[in-house]
Parts: structure tokens; sequence; C-alpha cells
């Protein structure tokens, strides 16, 4: 006859419990946890371990816009404005693609910028004659270690095959970053807010930026490298963000 001894007992609870808990450390939630120690990321879209975002799964978030016109955001083409530049956004500032702009900027994910940018590349025809892309540059006060911008000119670059300069194009003065200002903050940039150091006589320049809002960034940009002799051929966004009351409360913070 079977007696339970104590010793009996904690034999059996034990090898009981680490049966139980061997088959519940492999069961898949964890697997997954501890997957996601190891590999942080997420595909955003997919939910993929391992990966910032899958190359197919960034690709289904293009939705390349119509050429719109720097000055006031209408479509390009018609009379707007005179001097005006066609800008082109490869998607609309919403969902997934707003989500991988948010973890570019904020979320320290900067492995998304060359990719995002291969793709804003392939998606518009390289624009005939460019000689440089310019980036527009990182606020001085901005914490960010890395220019997203440049990230995406980057990508670009890499299906263009057109070189980068994030050297050229600067703040001139300490203003407040875009974040959290108000639309009407945001109009009140002074033209001349940038700068260029050196010439860029002759020069046929694309200017690059992460997201279209106001225009009032680049049309900054757009004077400082006229004021150098430059021609600003085309801008190219990775999206577009179409303001209205409900979309200014649902991004409040981008
Ligand atoms: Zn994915
Ligand atoms: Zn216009």
């Amino acid at each position: 006859m079977y007696t339970r001894t104590p010793q009996n007992y904690l034999k059996e609870t034990s090898s009981s419990f680490s049966r139980c808990s061997f088959s519940k450390f492999l069961n898949d939630r964890f697997i997954h946890s501890l997957s996601h120690l190891l590999w942080p990321e997420t595909c955003p879209v997919c939910g993929r371990i391992g990966l910032s975002c899958c190359e197919s799964c960034m690709k289904s978030v293009i939705f390349p816009l119509a050429p719109f016109c720097v000055k006031c955001g209408g479509p390009f083409g018609l009379q707007c404005c005179s001097d005006s530049v066609s800008c082109y956004a490869a998607s609309l500032h919403d969902g997934i693609s707003r989500e991988l702009l948010i973890n570019l900027k904020y979320k320290n994910v900067r492995s998304l910028g060359i990719p995002m940018g291969k793709l804003i590349g392939v998606t518009f025809n390289k624009v005939p004659d460019t000689d440089v892309l310019i980036p527009v540059p990182l606020h001085k006060s901005s914490k960010r270690e890395y220019n997203q911008s440049t990230l995406l000119a980057e990508g670009i670059s890499l299906v263009w095959k057109t070189p980068v300069d994030d050297k050229t194009l600067k703040w001139r003065k300490d203003l407040l970053p875009q974040v959290g200002r108000t639309s009407s903050a945001r109009h009140m940039m002074p033209l001349d807010a940038m700068e260029v150091s050196g010439s860029l006589e002759g020069v046929s320049v694309v200017i690059v930026d992460d997201v279209y809002t106001t225009g009032n960034t680049l049309r900054a940009a757009m004077v400082a490298v006229e004021a150098a002799g430059g021609k600003v051929s085309s801008v190219l966004f990775w999206s577009r963000r179409i303001p209205s009351p409900e979309n200014e409360a649902a991004w409040a913070g981008i």
C-alpha cells in the first residue's frame, strides 16, 4: 500500500510542478515573450517579432498622393501660387504609416529610416537633373541623436543614386520645435528661419522631409536654398498630414 510521507509529497509536488511548469515554459506565450525580450522590435502591421517592419508590410502602407503645391497645399499644376514647386508624399499621415513615422521619430527605431526612404525612392521617379538631396535639418533644440529626414534621404539616395548633403542647410535661429505647436504658431515661423552654408549656385536640389503639415518649414528651407543660388526642383515626404478638427485631436503630439 502506498503511503504518502512528507518526503513523498514533496517529491510528487516538485515533479508535478516541474512537469507542469516545463510545459508552461514551453507554451507559445512564453516563447513569444522571451523572443520579444531578445528582439524587442515588432512589425506594427503583422506582429512579427524581431523586425521594426517587414518589407512587404511596409510596402502595404504606401499610398502615393497626387503632387501638391508646396505653398498652398493644393493640387500642383493648377494656377495657384507663383514660383511653386511640386511636393510628393508616399502616404497619408494616418494608421500604420503614421505609426511607422512615430516609431522612427520618437521611439528611436532608426532602422526604419532607410527602408522607408527606399520606398519613397521607388514610389516616385527620380526628378531629372537632380544634383543633391537635402534633408530638412533637425532643430537645434532637438534631443534626437539622428535626423529622421537624413535617413529617409539616404534611402532615396540608394534608389536614385543621387548624393545626400545634410550639412549645408541649417536652422538660423533657436526656434521652438513644431511638435505641440498650434497651427497658428507654426504659421508664425519666419521665412529666414534657415540658412545655407556656402553656395548652391546652379545646383538642382530635392528637399526631403518626413511629413508635410503646414508647409512652413519647407518654405523656410526653400528660401534658404534659393538665397544661396540653388534651385528647388521638388520636395519629397514620407507622408502628408491632412488637418481636420478630428485629426488634430487624434494627432496631438505629432
Ligand atoms: Zn510584418
Ligand atoms: Zn499653391
